[in-house]
């Protein structure tokens, strides 16, 4: 993707970018508003967990920052739809989307995406999937360094405690069993290790084009709504 691609660059202006901290509520307010816009709905957490499953399956100790970040340049990563609203991650050319919210993956996920060539790596490869055709894009960077030049963004922000809640609530629906406390304190746990400074997990890091929705006491479809317009609004004179 350079500057002189005009055909990538707008189809960039027109993704939607969409941060927040953990289960703000990312993954179900972008299926929504994909499925409205109709438009692909692409959650880049999955891509940090495929490369911290592919890690754990390697024989690299996920803090050997060169290791990690050699195994991650050369992985043969891809997503694909068959439902857009409904992401799959294939690793090697296996479907480990089912995988991907194993608890292995997520203890091991914060220490993959902390490392900074990781990033930079994800960032081109998050970037050459939206200048394809325009996408949904829900992360912790999208509006601020992947997708800088989309035209909506939105920060999804609620409480620990509310997102600790869905948290539980997402657990107990998996079979798992687990407790509020025990999902409040995972919830603060990788609250800290995401805010590494890089991401924007708190509102003061949104981009300043961003608009800040509060999820505490709005229902998903207002936040949908709230999308969509603001959706419609930047792209209307586009
Ligand atoms: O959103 P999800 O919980 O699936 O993301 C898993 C992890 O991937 C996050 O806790 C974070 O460490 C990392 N991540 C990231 N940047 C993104 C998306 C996810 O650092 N754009």
């Amino acid at each position: 993707m350079t500057r002189r691609d005009p055909i990538a660059s707008d189809s960039i202006a027109r993704c939607v970018a969409i941060d927040g901290p953990t289960a703000a509520g990312k993954s179900v307010v972008g299926r929504a508003v994909a499925d409205r816009l109709r438009l692909g709905f692409f959650d880049t957490g999955l891509m940090y967990r495929a490369c911290a499953l592919a890690v754990l399956e390697s024989a690299i100790d996920p803090l050997d920052a060169g290791a990690v970040t050699a195994l991650v340049r050369g992985l043969d990563l891809d997503v694909r739809w068959e439902d857009p609203t409904q992401p799959r991650m294939f690793l090697r050319g296996e479907d480990v989307t089912a995988r991907l919210r194993e608890r292995a993956v997520e203890d091991a996920v914060s220490l993959v995406s902390r490392i900074p060539d990781v990033r930079d790596e994800l960032v081109r490869r998050q970037r050459a999937v939206a200048s394809r055709e325009p996408v949904v894009m829900a992360g912790r960077d999208i509006g601020t360094r992947v997708l800088v030049e989309a035209r909506t963004k939105i920060f999804l922000d609620a409480s620990a405690e509310v997102r600790a809640r869905r948290r539980l609530g997402e657990e107990l629906d998996r079979g798992r069993q687990t407790t509020f406390e025990r999902v409040l304190g995972q919830t603060r746990r990788r609250d800290e290790l995401d805010d590494t400074g890089k991401r924007a997990v708190r509102r003061e890091q949104a981009a300043p084009d961003a608009i800040v929705v509060d999820t505490d006491a709005l229902g998903i479809d207002a936040v949908v709504d709230r999308c969509v317009e603001a959706y419609q609004s930047a792209n209307a004179a586009a």
